[in-house]
């Protein structure tokens, strides 16, 4: 069976943002029960990966080394409450490197679908921003918004197609209804 993937942006919705962007593991603290809510997307069969643009990197703002340091701690955290990362896949380019990658562009969205052999239709995105929900749509996936980070601000303008939740932990019941889970298949 197919397993669903959920695409996760991770400034304001795994941890909270800054506007300064996160440039040191010191920096980076995970939101209340986001940690807890990929281990329940785990326990249930799905695949679960980051979509996150770091365009600190490109800008000489943040060493590869320290974005890895960074991600070694979030993938720390997640093991001690049972979860795990399928994968983390960043874009790490300046808007002027005009790259395929950055959000809006699907570009992220698509490497991860194809890396995880996952159609469109068995995904889901979920960000605070607009640009990870008009990535989502250029992708085919449907796209979810958190009012975490930039998100409350951006609910309002929304139509009513586009889902919101308080935040991740508060999404996960839906994303259980939503795609394909190994829930009561038999190993
Ligand atoms: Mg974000
Ligand atoms: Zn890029």
């Amino acid at each position: 069976m197919a397993r669903g993937c959920v695409l996760l942006d991770r400034d304001g919705v795994i941890n909270h943002d800054s506007p300064d962007y996160i440039l040191s593991a010191a920096q980076w603290r995970p939101i209340d029960g986001s940690l807890e809510a990929i281990a329940a997307l785990n326990a249930a069969g799905l695949t679960v990966a980051v979509c996150s643009n770091q365009s600190a990197v490109g800008r000489g703002m943040l060493a590869p080394a320290t974005l890895q340091a960074i991600h070694e701690l979030m993938h720390q955290a997640l093991a001690a409450v049972g979860g795990h990362l399928d994968g983390v896949f960043v874009c790490p380019h300046a808007p002027a490197a005009d790259c395929r990658c950055r959000k809006p562009r699907p570009g992220l969205l698509q490497q991860a679908l194809e890396q995880f052999d996952c159609a469109p239709e068995r995904a889901l995105m979920i960000g605070d921003s607009r640009r990870d929900l008009i990535a989502a749509e250029r992708s085919g996936v449907e796209g979810w918004l958190v009012k975490t980070g930039n998100g409350a601000a951006l609910a309002d303008e929304l139509g009513p197609a586009t889902p919101v939740y308080p935040d991740l932990a508060a999404a996960v019941p839906a994303i259980l209804r939503r795609l394909p889970t190994t829930h009561g298949v038999a190993p």
